[in-house]
């Protein structure tokens, strides 16, 4: 089918995932009927039962280990509740997804997918959440009562949820909503945002179906940036998010649900799918070999046909093929908590200067003012000042110059694309790393960010 006749019937100027009816579609389409296809799957199972022992029995809960209240300015620690529940500590914000805690992912108290291990947090012993991210409505996802729960436990913090989903969140209790549509971004407290394309659907009865919209999120603090891809089958679009709102210092992406794949690939990536995708993430910025992906959506409910044990065991395995360093695949236990500090992962400037210093160079140093300048992808210099003459007031500068542009000859300095103050070099590498990107317009917007979370500290005694 041509982009045209997906997007013909639309009402005009509308996205092309806005159906004209109201509802919601996925622009790359959906191969079969999900309702004569369930059917099928559901069929196939009764007359082919699956076995009973897929090592369910060896999913393990290990103590968690959360920053209270919040991680360290430059770190980023995530862990792991279950499911597709992660509480991330990107900095000083803290940020849950997808939260469910009940013992069964379903409609019912006494009907459908059950826990196979409890929840590895306690939803009442959490530290104090900034940001809920609410992918779609299915029930593993968005489950009413752990919405009603934590919007007692947390009653400050801000939900962001895709279009059309916030009046059922209030109807929970919750009291601060942000509604977004695909490429939308917001400030929200010490962060940014963006609501990004999936390949899914949406549902909670038989008569709703893609009334919601279904989403992924990224999320840019002064700590880094984080990807969570929600739930979703392969679509063209990674590339464009990562290019827009990465590079991505963690990306948490589905590694569970996927057989069989006749009925599932549409709507949700297999391990090798997720490493497609994550490569795809990281092809614009080239920050593949330095990012992190975690696995979800696998060892908490038995959804779909594949052993519980299967996702973690083909996403190494994939991984592995792909080259990637070994450590950065992190496929957690329940509950485990795993951190990185960005001074660990060379200079604090990783996403802007190349791992081996050779390839940048410093092209001056002296008085305590060194320039770096590093050619970037999209044919742009990148020039990094930091200005240690006042040993109080560290200040670094983030400029970008078009290779060769003819229009720039002679006059005088490239734009500022952003600055950052501190009182030793790595802060203001690491605000500054947090501030940069390709995207000028972003990069604009994320420096006026910046200055406004300056003021208060400028206050300070
Ligand atoms: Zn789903
Ligand atoms: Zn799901």
């Amino acid at each position: 089918m041509s982009e045209s006749e997906h997007t013909g019937d639309s009402p005009p100027n509308a996205p092309p995932h806005h159906a004209p009816n109201g509802k919601f579609r996925n622009p790359w389409g959906l191969a079969e009927s999900r309702f004569a296809g369930l059917l099928r799957w559901r069929w196939n199972r009764v007359r082919h039962p699956l076995p009973r022992d897929d090592g369910a029995r060896s999913l393990r809960c290990v103590p968690p280990a959360v920053r209270v209240p919040r991680a360290a300015a430059n770190e980023i620690a995530v862990t792991w509740v279950g499911h597709s529940t992660l509480l991330v500590q990107l900095g000083s914000v803290n940020i849950l997804t997808d939260p469910i805690w009940s013992d069964r992912a379903s409609p019912w108290r006494l009907v459908g997918p059950r826990r196979l291990i409890p929840a590895a947090l306690p939803l009442n012993g959490l530290p104090p959440i900034d940001i809920v991210l609410l992918s779609h409505n299915h029930y593993d996802h968005l489950d009413a009562w752990s919405v009603r729960a934590l919007a007692r436990a947390q009653p400050t913090a801000q939900w962001v949820v895709p279009l059309r989903l916030g009046g059922f969140v209030r109807s929970l209790g919750v009291r601060y909503i942000t509604e977004l549509d695909w490429w939308d971004e917001r400030t929200v407290g010490d962060a940014t945002v963006a609501c990004t394309p999936a390949r899914h659907f949406s549902a909670r009865t038989p008569l709703d179906r893609d009334r919601t919209l279904w989403c992924g999120f990224a999320v840019a603090s002064a700590a880094g940036r984080l990807f969570y891809a929600g739930d979703t089958g392969l679509h063209p679009e990674f590339a464009r998010i990562g290019e827009r709102f990465g590079p991505f210092v963690v990306s948490a992406i589905p590694i569970g649900a996927y057989e069989p794949r006749w009925f599932m690939q549409p709507v949700h990536v297999d391990p090798d799918d997720a490493i497609t995708a994550f490569r795809a993430l990281h092809a614009h910025h080239g920050s593949l070999a330095r990012a992190v992906m975690v696995g979800v959506h696998w060892g908490t409910f038995r959804l779909t046909d594949e052993p519980i044990l299967a996702p973690p065991q083909r996403a190494r395995a994939a991984w592995t093929r792909a080259m990637l360093p070994d450590e950065n695949l992190w496929v957690l236990a329940h509950g485990e908590t795993r951190g990185i500090r960005m001074e660990q992962r060379g200079t604090a400037s990783s996403f802007l200067l190349p791992r081996r210093p050779a390839s940048s160079h410093v092209d001056g140093m002296e008085h305590g003012l060194t320039v770096y300048r590093h050619d970037s992808p999209g044919g742009r210099i990148v020039i990094i000042t930091v200005d240690e003459r006042n040993p109080n007031d560290v200040v670094a500068r983030l400029q970008v110059e078009r290779r060769a542009d003819p229009e720039r000859q002679g006059v005088g300095e490239p734009p500022l694309i952003a600055e950052a103050r501190g009182t030793s070099r790595e802060a203001v590498l690491t605000e500054l790393q947090a501030l940069a990107t390709d995207d000028a317009e972003l990069a604009r917007r994320l420096a006026r960010w910046t200055a406004m979370q300056r003021r208060p500290r400028s206050d300070a005694p």
